[in-house]
């Protein structure tokens, strides 16, 4: 076995719901750990599916066809530029066993998400992880670590688990600094719920930098986790190369319908961003108001700042409240409204309870 496999630990899911239910005794559990849509899916998803239903025993559409053309229109890009996943997750994996020879490098920062990591390691490559900036990547010093052995950089924006981005002008620059044969990987699975104007738009960039690569996602705005699909949007060239990698029937023909009925959907898509902005209007109006630190966030969720992250965790799972804590804070998916204003509830409790162990000690 590769040595370096031995030092990695499997990827650990959180607890499910059920089993917090029993191990609680908490009658009802909302899940708010893994940035799942709580609105679920555009309602025409399902009668699609049902109509797909007698394609079970013929193998999917490995190129997935109607998909790529939709997403294509869609995008403006070419239906070449396009290379879809079972999931982001291995769209990453697909990307990393391309691209990455043992000894090499990649550059990303910390915090972000883990997986950019755990596949360089287990290709053998270093991996340099720049802290972030104000919970942002801190791409000038990115660009410092950059050496001849760097053979991908991975930019997480907005950056889970910090929600915060880094602006157009900023990903120019840098991309302008990059030596063009190594890839730049822009992880944008949130997407479509960010607001504002300065968010880079790196479809068009594409045509500038040929060593770009954008990634998206259904499995979070969309509300397609369960169906697995993802793509990667990029030169050409680049994304042939990397199709050689891919596995011929690596998205389901359910996942592929799911994800075109989805597409059509914009009224679905556009309620789920509007809801998501006031529910993290609602979280930064109390935690303001409370006094609490946290980082501003164009994603589903928000990094509150606390050095109690578990005492936080273990409080909220027992009120049927499942977030997922850091060393440095907790993140929590943003959720209904009426989700929004339980776990608000509960952290006006937990702070006020933080005051009175205060008060307590310095009387
Ligand atoms: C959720 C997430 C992914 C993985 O998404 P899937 O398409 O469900 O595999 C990738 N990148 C980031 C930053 C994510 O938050």
């Amino acid at each position: 076995m590769k040595p370096q496999i031995l030092m990695l630990q499997p990827y650990k899911p959180g607890k499910s719901p059920e089993d917090i239910q029993k191990e609680y005794n908490v009658e009802k559990v909302v899940k708010l750990a893994s940035n799942e849509n709580p609105f679920g899916c555009s309602p025409h998803v399902e009668r699609a599916l049902q109509n797909s239903f007698s394609l079970c025993s013929s193998y999917p559409d490995g190129a997935a066809n109607e998909l790529r053309e939709k997403l294509a229109e869609r995008l403006d890009v070419k239906e070449s530029q396009l290379l879809f996943g079972s999931g982001l997750d291995e769209v990453i994996q697909t990307i990393s066993r391309a691209m990455l020879r043992e000894g090499d490098n990649i550059v990303t920062a910390s915090n972000t998400f883990p997986q950019y990591k755990h596949h360089a390691i287990v290709e053998g490559c270093e991996v340099r992880e720049i802290p972030l900036k104000n919970g942002a990547f801190d791409l000038d010093t990115m660009a410092n670590a950059i050496d001849i052995r760097t053979r991908v950089v991975w930019i997480c924006n907005p950056n889970n688990p910090t929600g915060t981005y880094v602006k157009e002008e900023a990903l120019v620059h840098f991309l302008r600094t990059v030596p063009k044969n190594i890839l730049v990987v822009v992880d944008e699975a949130y997407y479509e719920y960010v607001n504002k104007e300065d968010f880079p738009q790196t479809i068009p960039l594409l045509k500038e930098f040929e060593n770009l690569l954008v990634l998206r996602t259904f499995s979070k705005a969309y509300g397609l986790a369960a169906f697995r699909i993802g793509y990667a949007v990029g030169n050409e060239q680049l994304i042939e190369k990397i199709n050689i990698v891919r596995l011929p029937f690596n998205t389901s023909t359910f996942a592929q319908t799911a994800a075109v009925t989805a597409l059509k959907d914009e009224d679905f898509l556009q309620f789920c961003a509007e809801e998501n902005r006031k529910g993290l209007e609602q979280y930064a109006e109390a935690l303001k108001e409370l006094e609490v630190d946290y980082y501003p966030s164009e994603a589903n969720f928000i990094f509150i700042c606390t050095d109690e992250s578990q005492r936080w965790f273990e409080h909220l799972i027992q009120k049927g409240f499942i977030v997922r804590p850091f060393p440095s804070g907790v993140r929590i998916t943003i959720g209904t409204k009426e989700q929004n204003t339980g776990v608000i509830s509960i952290i006006k409790s937990l702070m006020a309870e933080k005051k009175q162990i205060k008060a307590g000690v310095t009387s």
